[in-house]
């Protein structure tokens, strides 16, 4: 099939959700066009175990946030906002982290930057651990300093990794093996969307056992697993990845249609 050229640089313009790629004109005429939705991933620059790069959860950000608008049809995203708070994670180079009140301040100002551009739903969608409490503590704050804007947080980390490890269970990996960071979940979301930073001949078993949330935020990561790892990445997939990408995409898109209809 021949495209005709000018029938190309419409489906590219279509496409385009992203501020960060995108010139103020096109901002300004998506805005005037409806798209009055912007998603703000907020993700991390923190180990991901001897396989994954720093990025792990920023990229995440950047697709699920991306799949999210193109399914929403009226929506653009904001860069992810990065780094988080990754404090439990500090015993291993490279990891960035910021404290809980910097990164509620450093929300709360992208969050009036895009308000003061006619953004009328900001919908704020943590990707890494760390930032779900701080997001949900300041979310209603911001929403009652911005009356006339719909904050949208969807900070339920629970139901996420839930989401997660059902798809992996399609694929035959258990629970603990899809693991909270580093295991067969998270490795097969990024062979899905960067597979070139993603080393398996150095994918390792990590810890599978018993564990709580507050003790992993307590005591650190590194008490648990010396290579930075919850979860078996040898038994991540591409296919599975892909199929994550697609039911959280579709799962958050009809949560954010629900809120703005409410
Ligand atoms: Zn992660």
């Amino acid at each position: 099939m021949i495209l005709h050229t000018s029938a190309l640089h419409y489906l590219v313009k279509e496409l385009k959700v992203r501020i960060d790629e995108m010139t103020w004109f096109e901002i300004k005429e998506a805005l005037e066009a409806g798209k009055k939705t912007v998603i703000v991933p907020i993700g991390s620059i923190e180990q991901h175990g001897p396989h994954l790069p720093e990025g792990t959860d920023t990229f995440a950000g950047d697709i699920i946030a991306e799949k999210i608008a193109l399914k929403l049809g009226n929506a653009l995203v904001a860069p992810t906002i990065r780094p988080g708070c990754s404090q439990h994670h500090m015993e291993f180079p490279g990891t960035i982290t910021l404290t809980p009140e910097t990164l509620m301040q450093v929300i709360r100002e992208v969050c009036y930057s895009l308000a003061s551009h006619g953004f009328k739903n900001i919908v704020l969608l943590p990707t890494h651990g760390g930032n779900f409490a701080p997001t949900a503590t300041v979310a209603p704050e911001i929403a009652r300093e911005l009356r006339d804007v719909n904050i949208i947080a969807l900070t339920d980390l629970k139901e996420l990794i839930v989401k997660m490890n059902e798809v992996m269970a399609e694929y035959g990996v258990n629970f603990e093996d899809a693991g909270a960071h580093a295991g067969a979940s998270e490795t097969s979301l990024m062979l899905a969307y960067k597979e070139e930073l993603v080393r398996m001949d150095l994918a390792k078993r990590g810890y599978t056992g018993k564990y709580t949330t507050s003790q992993l935020f307590r005591k650190g990561l590194k008490a648990f697993s010396e290579i930075g790892v919850l979860g078996d990445p040898t038994k991540a997939s591409k296919e599975a990845g892909l199929k994550m990408i697609d039911i959280l995409a579709e799962f958050y898109a009809n949560k954010i249609k629900k809120e703005i209809e409410l």
